[in-house]
């Protein structure tokens, strides 16, 4: 208890003498229910947090991301990879445009475990590989997220697939087992670039990918009680 009071204290004099109040709570801008399969999108602002909570566990959050100045930027899984030479990300990562800008930094992640190999699940992937007629997906969440900032299906990109728990073999190959996240469990992302973003709770329940049940996400933008100056 007694090092948290001091590290607060520090803080406050690092940024303006003794005198500065100690960082307050950051401020709720939006909250956005997503049920269990569901998706939305959001406007998210350079400097804000954007929060994914798991609220039930085992769900996954898949994520896509454009550039609010020029569609034609994305959040590239591609690019994120080749900087980080890492088959994940993890806390501290930054997470890379197509363009090679920087649009997200992961600033919390309770479960650590992210895909990011991986496909979306298509309507394709249901009829072809399960023989299921009109199960939703992630792609059709991003396509009806995504429509009112003029997005259209064919420019989705590869998602962020956030809490999926896709392990690496030594031989390298991947699992897609039961995701390890628990009810409340959150991964926190500082937003570096004015964004549209989209996240799907994802509908999969024909294989381990959410726990066979997908359950809601809660997203919270907030303004941060002490921004980069
Ligand atoms: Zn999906």
């Amino acid at each position: 208890m007694g090092d948290e009071a001091s590290v607060a204290a520090g803080q406050a004099d690092g940024a303006a003498g003794p005198a500065a109040e100690a960082p307050g709570p950051d401020l709720l801008r939006r909250e956005i229910l997503i049920p269990g399969g569901h998706g939305a999108a959001f406007a998210a602002r350079a400097g804000q947090l954007v929060e994914i909570i798991d609220l039930e566990g085992q769900q996954v959050a898949d994520f896509v991301a454009f550039a609010e100045r020029n569609r034609t930027e994305w959040l590239s899984t591609t690019h994120t990879r080749s900087a980080l030479l890492r088959l994940t990300a993890v806390v501290g990562d930054r997470l890379e445009s197509n363009w090679r800008h920087p649009m997200f930094e992961i600033v919390r992640d309770d479960v650590g475990r992210n895909d990011i190999i991986t496909s979306m699940c298509d309507d394709r992937r249901y009829r072809l590989d399960y023989g299921v007629e009109g199960h939703r997906s992630c792609r059709t969440n991003f396509t009806e997220a995504l429509e009112p900032w003029g997005i259209a299906e064919w420019q989705i990109p590869d998602p962020f697939n956030f809490f999926q728990n896709a392990p690496i073999h030594p031989d390298r190959t991947f699992g897609n087992e039961i995701p390890t996240g628990k009810a409340g469990d959150k991964l926190v992302l500082r937003t570096l670039m004015d964004s549209i973003v989209s996240v799907s709770a994802c509908p999969q329940d024909l294989n381990p990918c959410n726990g066979f049940h997908p359950s809601p996400l809660m997203i919270r933008i907030l303004e941060p009680s002490r921004g980069p100056s």
